[in-house]
């Protein structure tokens, strides 16, 4: 069986190249050309010898792959259709990568997941249950293969999925990026979100520096279980409760999504509720406006009612912004995000 190499930490290659009696250093110069060099040809690594050239040839790839299909938004942003082939199923899933350029920076939101298992009630990809976990190779790929690649600024873990709930090929991922063997970002230009699965996240904070956006939404346990069914296994205040034991005055950064829903979470209740919750936590809060969709019954807060919640927040000491919207006529914000030819037979 042919093995795809992208994707592969160095401790794995050099496993690889030592079963295959190749040097154990092969597998330094194979992360140069896959991760630094961006090469996917064995051919044009001239510093392998032939012999290992021609092996690899017969017995791997560099399972590098474009995007099937794009779509750009007036403002920029750019949504990127992938084809991830299922091996369970047989059928062709489709993920979507959102490219976002700003001013100074140029952000990748990347899928970890085909659906989600966390069921949250007004996102899109949540609707459409979960159809398997995607490799560390199948996340890389998004990064790697897009034609802005190089000049990405920050990488969001935003997209499809929960990324705690696929905690081994997130972190095989953040090794990639952040090794000096690899692209060697630094922790402080990747944000990873979660809904809250407190295990993962106590090891994400444990094992990583990446900065940690937690999707709260509602500070009410019972209105938030409404609308967030993982609520119930995961309360949002547990989730605070481990934070607090962390150290947030230096680089590393948590912040809170807040999706605003008209008539749902965003009057002054829940805002003096949220400033209760949050109280003495180094952290920031993120409004977003929800891009309303046929899909779902949710409706976006106007910008007044944003306005306010935002002022009532900052005059309470919580950092606060509304953050722009970005790509509302291709649908490319948080919880629209749908793969929308996902399950074509092929
Ligand atoms: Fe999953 Fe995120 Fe959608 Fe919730 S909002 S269902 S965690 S993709």
């Amino acid at each position: 069986m042919v093995r795809d190499l992208f994707g592969l930490t160095l401790a794995e290659l050099q496993e690889f190249c030592l079963a295959e009696g190749f040097p154990k250093f092969t597998a330094k110069q194979l992360c140069d050309w896959m991760y630094c060099k961006r090469v996917t040809d064995f051919d044009l690594m001239t510093n392998l010898s032939l012999k290992i050239r021609g092996r690899l040839k017969e017995i791997a790839t560099v399972g590098r792959y474009d995007a099937t299909d794009v779509q750009v938004s007036v403002d920029g942003t750019k949504k990127y259709l992938f084809s991830i082939f299922n091996l369970q199923s047989s059928i062709n899933n489709y993920i979507e990568s959102v490219y976002i350029p700003a001013d100074d920076r140029a952000t990748l939101c990347v899928s970890c997941q085909v659906g989600c298992r966390m069921g949250c009630r007004f996102c899109v990809t949540g609707q459409q249950g979960f159809h398997g976990n995607l490799s560390a190779s199948q996340i890389l790929n998004q990064i790697f293969s897009i034609p802005e690649s190089t000049t990405l600024t920050n990488i969001v873990f935003m997209g499809m999925g929960e990324p705690l709930d696929n905690y081994d090929a997130i972190l095989q991922t953040l090794e990639v990026l952040t090794s000096d063997w690899g692209l060697a970002w630094s922790p402080h230009r990747i944000t990873v979100s979660t809904v809250g699965v407190t295990p993962m996240l106590q090891r994400l904070l444990d094992e990583t520096q990446v900065h940690v956006a937690v999707s709260l939404h509602n500070p009410f346990p019972d209105e938030r279980g409404e609308m967030m069914p993982m609520e119930k296994a995961y309360p949002v205040a547990k989730t605070i409760d481990l934070l607090r034991q962390y150290d947030w005055s230096g680089q590393r950064r948590i912040s809170f999504e807040y999706t605003m829903f008209r008539g749902i979470n965003d009057d002054r209740r829940h805002a003096a509720a949220l400033v209760q919750l949050l109280k003495g936590l180094n952290c920031r809060v993120n409004l977003i406006r929800f891009h309303s969709s046929p899909d779902t019954p949710y409706r976006s807060s106007d910008g007044g009612t944003m306005t306010q919640f935002r002022d009532y927040l900052s005059s309470h000491g919580i950092t606060c912004t509304i953050r722009a919207s970005r790509g509302e006529d291709i649908m490319a914000a948080c919880g629209l995000l749908a793969g929308k030819t996902a399950q074509k037979d092929v």
